[in-house]
């Protein structure tokens, strides 16, 4: 892979006390029998296999952290983390609107590389390092997503403003990329063996509908037994996932200047008509709630005609895929009833469609999977928000509607995500990287490593 010219690289702190490079043998090398019984009774303890663990069970335990090479693993995220801070800034400042991930990937490539990581770059553009695990365990998947909503040209440059760093892109989503390549370095440089594998995925367009991520689940099938997306601001830990259905709504029809107007086909009044209608729909309160917005309205070019044409566009969100479905039918039903009333044709165009995962009931059993369950502890174990939701709009919706155990969980805090003043507290990050790789470690099972 070639290097990114024109970058500063970033020192980080090795612990001398381990070796670093090359990586270690993937199978952890048992010195004594005592070492081996020591190994399974820690998988036992620790529950290797989070796949096994009845419902209602949570991965994470207190004493993990009584672990000296968890500690120092937790140790090293702190003293590293200025380094950390600076590297968001490189990433966020390194332009990544969708589709155009190239460049950025390639940095994160070659971090991941550079830490002895198996890397690949798919077909999309995906980032993918893995880090073998050393034992039976489930494979987790952790996503952050490279892309931003920012055009190519926007001005990326990363104001420091006390606590707050300032810039397009800064809180979503280089916060989680940076946090990404901190927990992989954190892993790496104190030489924690997880049971199972570890995937590490920049994805790729995740702003225009998760294609990344959709992408590497096809492509992949059966690998991961979790996913958890790296999105979002600290706060809940959202594990189901909100279907969202962007339409686009045309009305067409012949024209005519103002003084022939009259008791003519006219698009702007269909139109008009329609949203009103739309606007009467009744959302059941009982089945997980929805919600709409038409957002956007073009059509027409002068004063002194009817438009030949007159659009809107409608915003449909809901986490039950039966209610959104029926009420995007609903929908349609009401713009064809004023199309016909005033004798226009109309068109739909399909802009985005964002599979439903089902209500809170739907995912009850979900709600009691040890992912959740252990998000949940992990969080609240760091005193971080942690209130689990049957929603969620990351990356972890395409998991979710494939039956994969999915969250997302936050970067850090921060604000006014997909403006010009997007901002973070980059402090925040700190606890938020300590907890994904706690959750890493509880639900993949750290394997016992030699001790020096
Ligand atoms: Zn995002």
């Amino acid at each position: 892979m070639p290097a990114n010219p024109g970058l500063p690289s970033l020192v980080w702190e090795s612990d001398s006390l381990l070796p670093i490079f090359p990586r270690p043998l993937v199978l952890p090398s048992l010195r004594s029998l005592s070492s081996l019984a020591l190994l399974l009774g820690m998988a036992l303890a620790l529950g290797l296999d989070a796949q096994t663990l009845p419902p209602g069970e949570s991965a994470f335990s207190p004493q993990l952290l009584e672990r000296s090479d968890v500690d120092r693993a937790l140790e090293w995220i702190e003293e590293n983390f200025e380094n950390q801070v600076a590297e968001w800034i490189l990433i966020n400042e390194i332009p990544a609107p969708s589709g155009l991930e190239e460049a950025r990937g390639r940095y994160v490539a070659e971090q991941m590389e550079a830490e002895g990581l198996e890397v690949s770059v798919d077909g999309i553009g995906n980032v993918v390092g893995l880090r073998q695990g050393v034992a039976d365990g489930p494979t987790l998947v952790f996503a952050a997503h490279l892309d931003t909503v920012h055009p190519i040209d926007t001005d990326v440059a990363v104001e420091r403003d006390g606590e707050v760093l300032r810039a397009p892109g800064i809180f979503d989503n280089s916060a989680s990329v940076a946090n990404m390549l901190a927990m992989i370095r954190a892993l790496e440089r104190t030489g924690l063996q997880t049971a199972g594998d570890l995937i590490f995925i920049g994805t790729a367009q995740e702003e225009v509908g998760l294609r990344g991520m959709i992408h590497w689940l096809e492509e992949n099938e059966g690998v991961a037994d979790m996913l958890i997306a790296m999105d979002g601001g600290l706060g809940r830990i959202p594990y189901g996932a909100l279907g969202i259905y962007w339409s686009w709504f045309h009305f067409l029809g012949e024209g005519s200047h103002t003084n022939t107007s009259a008791g003519r086909p006219n698009p702007a009044r269909a139109l008009s008509d329609a949203i009103a209608s739309i606007y009467e729909l009744e959302i059941p309160e009982d089945r997980g709630g929805a919600v709409y917005n038409v957002g956007m309205l073009r059509g027409g070019s002068v004063f002194n005609a009817i438009p030949e044409r007159a659009s809107f566009s409608v915003d449909l969100r809901s986490v039950n895929p039966v209610l959104l479905d029926s009420l995007q039918a609903e929908i349609q039903d009401r713009v064809a009833q004023a199309a016909d009333g005033h004798g226009v044709r109309w068109e739909m165009e399909e802009e985005n469609r964002m599979p439903a995962g089902g209500t809170a009931e739907d995912l009850a059993d979900r709600r009691q999977h040890p992912l959740i369950l252990t998000a949940e502890d992990v969080y609240g174990f760091l005193d971080l928000p942690n209130e689990p939701v049957a929603s969620g709009s990351t990356d972890a919706n395409a998991g979710v509607v494939r039956g994969i155990p999915s969250i997302s969980v936050g970067r850090s805090e921060g604000g006014d995500q997909h403006t010009l003043s997007e901002w973070a507290h980059w402090p925040s990050a700190l606890p938020a990287t300590r907890a994904v790789l706690l959750l890493a470690l509880s639900l993949s099972g750290v394997a016992d490593s030699p001790q020096p």
